[in-house]
């Protein structure tokens, strides 16, 4: 059963977050240095967790909230990602990892592209393929830095996650805290709102295939923000067509 709660996160709201949010982040994506990509992506993350935050002490989850560290069973789903956030992504990566660890990622990143190429959301969910940034432990390797969607998701029925996730006997993905979610995904709107400004490509990028770009190419965050299509590839036709 859906959350039909009283909020104040109106649209009206949500699009005023937004709003507030494309004119900071445009105004970084207009610097002229090589970090103005990777800095619009952290700022909207923080920005985003901030609101989330707010949002769970304003209106708190009818029950609480059952993601904890180690519980990885939606990172099986589909994760689309901008292009700033797949920039910062990869730098973090490069910058974290040895040169063996981060030989070893790329592999499996090559591998779970090749895997889940072409796939619906419902068939990723289906063939159980797990985001190559998933650590022994179940955590994320790059929590720190997360695609905003990955940190706007959350639930507050674990097993209504196994049974979407990992049983796949349910169709519906669990009950989870909206607010706490549109926040983040109103903050997201706000990053890609502000690299439509500065006439960047913001077509929704599958982030295996992004990652695979980025981390291929130093060179790909100053290339798309001088405009250039690096991520083509990356592109996730099931939400974006053309
Ligand atoms: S990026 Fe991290 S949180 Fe998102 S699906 Fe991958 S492992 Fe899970």
């Amino acid at each position: 059963m859906p959350n039909t709660v009283k909020t104040r996160y109106s649209p009206a709201v949500l699009e005023g977050i937004a709003a507030g949010e494309r004119v900071v982040l445009r105004l970084t994506l207009a610097r002229g240095d090589l970090s103005a990509v990777s800095d619009a992506a952290a700022t909207a993350l923080a920005r985003a967790e901030e609101l989330m935050a707010v949002a769970r002490e304003r209106e708190p989850p009818i029950r609480p909230i059952a993601c904890k560290k180690g519980c990885s069973a939606c990172c099986v789903a589909k994760v689309l990602v901008s292009p700033a956030e797949a920039v910062r992504i990869a730098e973090y990566i490069k910058k974290k990892l040895s040169a063996a660890e981060l030989n070893a990622l790329i592999k499996s990143v090559e591998d779970a592209r090749a895997r889940s190429h072409g796939l619906t959301r419902k068939e990723r969910i289906q063939k159980a393929i797990a985001c190559p940034l998933l650590d022994s432990d179940g955590g994320c390797l790059v929590h720190e830095v997360r695609p905003i969607i990955c940190a706007g998701w959350n639930s507050i029925d674990k097993a209504g996650c196994d049974a979407h996730f990992i049983e796949h006997t349910a169709d519906m993905p669990p009950e989870m805290h909206p607010q706490s979610n549109e926040v983040a995904l109103a903050v997201l709107g706000g990053l890609i709102g502000a690299a439509i400004d500065r006439k960047l490509d913001t077509r929704p990028l599958e982030l295996h295939a992004a990652l695979q770009i980025a981390l291929g190419d130093e060179h790909c965050g100053e290339r798309w923000r001088r405009g250039e299509s690096v991520f083509e590839a990356a592109i996730d036709r099931e939400v974006s067509p053309y």
